[in-house]
């Protein structure tokens, strides 16, 4: 069971987490829990992580002096044992003081390296998880710390490191099955790992990755990702708030989701799962009745050609031009090895006989692509791009689909087109500006008549029953 940041945001949300796990181990269940850092934390750490690189010490610990009154006092209203909340408050005392040697440490030197900054952002998933720790024990459910960066072993590529499954599976079942037959629910934070004794991070949004690593390692019978919204939706609800539950989805529609902009699940979360065909849940934590949608290996046949559209911003689009590359063989390779040299993940690619365009969402390793590429083409790059997502299985071979799609969004300048790569999706690019109105667009048109098989018509009122099968 993983708890995003929302769900352990401050001491209700901690309080309903504690509900949920409760709930499991009523049923008979044997939960494993991993949490995130509280809601907004990572984003503080790394302003104060950037503060402190840029000799700006007393931001920096301004930032921690902040989170230490915000974690203390979550753990105040939490724990009311004398023993227990004397213990953690040592432990956050502990490791704020450490925070703050680290800091300023970094702004001695001024500069801030990835593998500082994974030291310092790993904070949040610590304390948390020492918190909820607590706050499970004081509800009477008998709980145990466990240091995520003792299980999830990983490489030394800082800021987003490769864990190394077997090594996971070894480390899990010698210090959390132990806990487990116990009898005790096992907390640990998510996103964080370690190589060589050296504090590694998994990516943004890597708690739900930390998650379906443990229950692909020990096969368990569900990875639930419980969050602040009722599943995952026909679109992201901050943009369409009239956005229908899915009820249940494929691996592969969710990973294209994930991997083109649907914030609610990290990209990396669903293969683990695949590989050992375990169930993964997205459920609400603030609406734990609702059953969430389901991600299986083989969902029923659905009547809507998409389930989902995603959106994913701040893309960069590099148009290569290589007129006297003219037909010349190898002249992709190298273009490509440009891009891999520079470890810069390419989202989407469109060519012609003198032309390629890629589109990129790392700006940092820009200007140094492009210098290279320069030597081999004539270049020019677009940022502030963005791309839209429609994915749904039944597109395979559906005649006239793609004509639907861009007669929703007529109005709108499409900037390159790809489909085919797999068949489940429909991606296009468009200026950032334009995204709001894309999808809704996208939405109103795909979504107008959704079947009730696989969407939650019944939370919309009229719309029960309107289309069957
Ligand atoms: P957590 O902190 O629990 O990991 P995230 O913020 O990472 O939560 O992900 C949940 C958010 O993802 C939702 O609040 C929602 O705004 C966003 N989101 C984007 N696309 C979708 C989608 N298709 N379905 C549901 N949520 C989505
Ligand atoms: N706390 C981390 C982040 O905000 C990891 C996560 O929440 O999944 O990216
Ligand atoms: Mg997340």
């Amino acid at each position: 069971m993983k708890f995003g940041g929302t769900s352990v945001e401050d001491a209700a949300a901690i309080l309903r987490t504690a509900a949920i796990v409760a709930g499991r181990r009523r049923k008979g269940l044997n939960p494993i829990v991993v949490v995130s850092a509280m809601a907004k934390v990572t984003d503080t750490l790394l302003a104060a992580a950037a503060a402190a690189g840029n000799n700006d010490r007393e931001s920096a610990l301004r930032l921690s002096e902040g989170l230490r009154t915000r974690h203390l006092d979550v753990a105040a209203a939490l724990v009311a044992d004398p023993d227990r909340l004397t213990s953690l408050q040592l432990t956050l005392h502990h490791d704020f003081d450490s925070l703050d040697d680290l800091l300023r440490g970094i702004s001695a030197v001024g500069e801030l390296t990835p593998r500082t900054s994974d030291h310092v952002v790993s904070f949040g998933e610590r304390l948390s998880s020492a918190i909820v720790t607590a706050a499970f024990a004081e509800q009477s459910l008998s709980s145990a710390h466990v240091d995520a960066r003792n299980v999830i072993l990983t490489d030394a590529n800082y800021g987003k490191a490769t864990p190394h499954p077997r090594a996971i599976e070894n480390a899990l079942t010698a210090q959390v099955l132990p806990l487990v037959e116990l009898g005790r629910v096992p907390v640990l934070g998510g996103f964080i790992g370690s190589c060589d004794g050296i504090t590694t991070t998994l990516g943004r949004g890597g708690s739900d990755y930390t998650a379906a690593l443990i229950g692909g390692a020990l096969h368990t019978g569900a990875i639930e990702i419980w969050t602040d919204v009722d599943g995952i939706m026909t679109t992201d609800p901050r943009i369409v708030p009239e956005a229908l539950r899915v009820k249940t989805i494929s691996f592969e529609e969710a990973a294209e989701l994930a991997y083109f902009g649907a914030k609610v699940l990290h990209p990396a979360t669903i293969l683990p799962a695949v590989q050992k065909n375990i169930p993964v849940y997205v459920l609400n934590s603030r609406n734990a009745e609702n059953p969430g949608t389901r991600i299986t290996a083989t969902p029923p046949p659905c009547a809507s050609p998409f389930k989902s559209i995603a959106a994913k911003k701040k893309l960069t689009i590099i148009d290569i031009v290589a007129s006297r590359m003219l037909l010349a063989h190898g002249f992709l390779k190298s273009v490509f090895d440009v891009f891999d040299k520079h470890q810069c993940a390419i989202d989407m690619v469109s060519t012609s006989e003198v032309s390629i365009s890629v589109t990129v969402d790392s700006k940092q390793a820009l200007p140094a692509i492009c210098a290279e590429l320069s030597q081999l083409a004539d270049v020019k790059y677009e940022s502030n791009k963005a791309l839209i997502c429609l994915v749904g299985e039944d597109i395979r071979g559906i005649s006239g689909i793609a004509a639907q799609v861009f007669a929703a969004v007529s109005h709108i300048n499409i900037r390159m087109i790809s489909q085919g790569a797999s068949e489940i999706n429909m991606s296009f690019m468009i200026n950032e500006e334009d995204v709001e109105e894309a999808v809704r667009s996208l939405h109103t048109k795909f979504f107008a008549a959704p079947d009730a098989a696989i969407f939650d018509v019944e939370s919309v009122p009229g719309v029960a029953g309107l289309s069957r099968r």
